[in-house]
């Protein structure tokens, strides 16, 4: 990236920043990023969400022993009767944590909890429900196979395999995964500090009384609210006027405390006045004009060590590129590789939907299971990029590649899902 972003952009055979593709500029994007490199030791607890800086590897197997699966008794599948019911005498019981010391001969057999060692001499376990017990014997039909509700040693973690990668995002499953190994702490890559603040003179804070022709600033809360979801440091700047005074000393000051700076807003062709000299002298970023709706201007780039992303104003536009260009680069920067892409699935399209083609769109739909059983889509009313309400309404994108046209009702459309996910 410290390599000329601006020049190493111009001069690939097919750059146009007046019509830039979704993909091209996601790719140009990942191109660019620096991730953090600081790695911290963190309680395990308080490694969720953070990404690993080191592999962990299985110290011992687990589970370190062979163990039953059910409650029920534990026996050789030599004394299996192929026809007719098997009877073993029961000669004692293990626990899950007080294992059975003898050894178990020819037509025994031993209780056995859930979790618990398996007996020497044992190899299968027949579950209580299907044992009949009468005085110290059970018989059960000869159904019954050998290896059977066995769990074996190493079956979870293989001692040596590698468990995590660096670079592995921790999700619950991991921590508890990692607690299975008897690891209490983690090394993981430092909290990526992400500041952000509003551009606009038409901007008002909540507490202020609003003027005429004033709104106040949302995107500072959906933008924190995406942030959070991400587990990033937040920065929150507030709104800077439309004066490049003001913008300067906001964007000198974000530079040196942030990895990332977001702004919204300014970045429109009419807008782009105060930000484009600016920007220019303080780094080095490109405005682009991406093929979307909504979404259409972008900029991208460095001030001083900083990755910045100037995000267009609209409040539906902000969320559509912070899902599309700055969800993924911030899960990079933040130390992994490869992030998971939000799932995009088929779905039927339940409403006719209107679009030209040249540019990708993401309308706001909501997806439901319907009676048919089908995995379906309506499209929410009003996709004017200015209705934020459409994205509270929505739990899903509905992604319209940018070559396609007019949808019908009753077509399949890919949508992305948003609930719960991001
Ligand atoms: P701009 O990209 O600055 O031209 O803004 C486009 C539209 O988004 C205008 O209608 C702005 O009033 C609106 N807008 C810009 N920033 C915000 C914000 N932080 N909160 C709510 N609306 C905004
Ligand atoms: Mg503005």
């Amino acid at each position: 990236m410290t390599t000329n972003l601006t020049r190493a952009a111009s001069c690939s055979d097919d750059y146009d920043p007046d019509s830039m593709s979704v993909d091209k500029a996601r790719k140009y994007i990942r191109d660019y990023l620096d991730p953090v490199q600081t790695r911290e030791w963190l309680p395990l607890r308080s490694a969720l969400g953070r990404v690993l800086a080191e592999t962990i590897l299985a110290p011992y197997d687990v589970p370190g022993h062979d163990n039953s699966a059910m409650d029920g008794y534990a026996f050789n599948a030599d004394d299996l009767q192929p026809s007719g019911r098997t009877r073993l005498r029961i000669v004692g019981t293990a626990f899950a944590g007080n294992a059975y010391a003898g050894m178990v001969d020819k037509g025994e057999c031993v209780r056995i909890m859930t979790g618990a060692v398996m007996p020497s001499g044992c190899d299968s376990v027949v579950m209580q429900e299907r044992a009949e017990v009468e005085n110290e014997a059970i018989s059960f039909d000869p159904e019954v196979k050998r290896g059977q509700n066995l769990r074996r040693a190493g079956e979870d973690l293989r001692r040596g395999q590698t468990v995590f990668s660096a670079g592995h995002l921790l999700r619950p499953a991991d921590l508890g995964l990692i607690a299975s190994l008897g690891m209490g702490e983690v090394r993981v890559f430092r909290r990526l500090r992400v500041a952000f603040f509003s551009t606009g003179d038409e901007l008002a804070s909540i507490g202020q009384t609003l003027g005429p022709g004033q709104v106040y600033d949302s995107n500072r809360y959906t933008l924190h609210g995406m942030l959070a979801r991400l587990g990033v440091e937040i920065i929150d700047m507030g709104v800077v006027r439309d004066d490049p005074v003001l913008l300067r000393i906001a964007l000198a000051e974000t530079a040196a405390s942030a990895d990332v700076i977001l702004t919204s807003g300014g970045v429109s062709v009419g807008e782009a006045d105060h930000m484009k000299p600016l920007l220019g002298e303080l780094g080095q970023v490109v405005f682009w004009k991406i093929a979307m709706k909504p979404g259409r201007p972008l900029a991208f780039g460095r001030v001083g060590n900083a990755h910045y992303f100037g995000l267009p104003g609209n409040p539906v536009a902000v969320m559509v590129t912070f899902y599309q260009f700055v969800r993924e680069a911030l899960l990079i920067l933040m130390g992994q590789p490869e992030p998971a892409a939000i799932p995009r699935l088929p779905a039927v399209c339940v409403a006719a939907l209107k679009k030209v083609p040249g540019r990708t769109e993401f309308q706001r739909g909501t997806l439901f299971l319907d009676q048919d059983g089908a995995w379906k889509v309506r499209p929410i009313g009003n996709q004017s990029s200015g209705v934020l309400r459409s994205m509270s309404e929505a739990n899903c994108f509905i992604v319209m590649a940018e070559g396609c046209g007019n949808v019908q009702a009753g077509e399949i459309v890919q949508v992305e899902v948003l609930d719960g996910i991001v």
